[in-house]
């Protein structure tokens, strides 16, 4: 027979973080991860101590962003205790299941396990202090997710949706699921990504090519502000894979977005 620490009794997760946000989208390939890295970095250089954790169980796209997959992370024991060094890029604390671990292992586990292996990854991690620690959430409203939101008292989200309808309704979902009363994280504001698409030798043409008007739409519904646009830029999309060039912040149409976004979360 083994006691249970009751809930109330067990230490607060990240203590010694003062904002954690939880980047959200309601289904994949909406730029969620490209979002919050870029948030990261911009956050960085505006200044402040920030982290970036992975949390996409099942598709960690973070080290491929940063270029830093074959990186390993190092333990240093405190207290008796192993804590995992964060992997430190463009000034960003960064720490995904996918540098821990072998792709193979990570893509079996079961919602549970995966997290637990991720709260472990979380309480492990010596992220020091930090003004912002971003994660980057598995897409949808399973169990990982719903677990994040439920035991990071402290956390807030982002959503991030395209802004097409059935973007609209996936964005939704994620609403709900941070709204539920056994969740009750706050939504901080919603990010319509692709909003427009801007080409590289026009920077001042907008082509709405997935349509208008959907990152309000979802604003209006869930009683949160819309507080960023970033448009589609041709060359996140060439350069993203290898992790070289993930700045949109560098590409001058989506700097202003990108710094307009990070004003919009202070
Ligand atoms: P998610 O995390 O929602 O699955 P990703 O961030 O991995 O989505 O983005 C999916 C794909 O779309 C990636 O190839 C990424 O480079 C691309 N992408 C994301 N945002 C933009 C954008 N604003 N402009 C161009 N390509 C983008």
């Amino acid at each position: 027979y083994k006691m249970v620490t009751p809930l109330e009794k067990q230490p607060e997760l990240l203590s010694s973080v003062k904002n954690v946000i939880l980047v959200a989208s309601g289904k994949g390939g909406v730029g969620k991860s490209t979002m919050a890295a870029n948030l990261a970095i911009s956050l960085a250089r505006e200044g402040y101590r920030t982290g970036l954790l992975d949390a996409d169980v099942y598709g960690p796209s973070v080290p491929i962003l940063f270029d830093i997959k074959n990186q390993r992370p190092v333990a240093e024991k405190e207290n008796e205790k192993a804590r995992i060094i964060p992997i430190e890029k463009y000034g960003v604390k960064i720490m995904s299941i996918g540098l821990l671990t072998k792709e193979e292992d990570a893509m079996i586990w079961r919602g549970p396990m995966a997290s637990k292996t991720l709260k472990q990854v979380i309480e492990d991690t010596k992220w020091g202090e930090l003004d912002f620690l971003l994660i980057d959430m598995p897409p949808g409203t399973g169990d990982i997710a719903i677990t994040m939101a439920q035991d990071i008292k402290k956390a807030k989200a982002l959503i991030v949706i395209t802004p097409q309808q059935l973007a609209v309704a996936d964005g939704r979902k994620a609403g709900y699921m941070f709204s539920n009363p056994h969740v009750q994280t706050p939504v901080l504001g919603i990010i319509e990504n692709m909003a427009w698409f801007t080409p590289a030798n026009h920077p001042d043409e907008r082509y709405f090519i997935f349509g208008k008007g959907g990152g309000q739409q979802l604003a209006d519904e869930l009683n949160a502000p819309l507080i960023g646009q970033i448009p589609l830029v041709m060359e996140i999309e060439e350069t993203s894979d290898s992790g070289k060039n993930i700045f949109l912040t560098d590409t001058p149409s989506v700097h202003k977005a990108f710094q307009e976004l990070t004003n919009n979360i202070l």
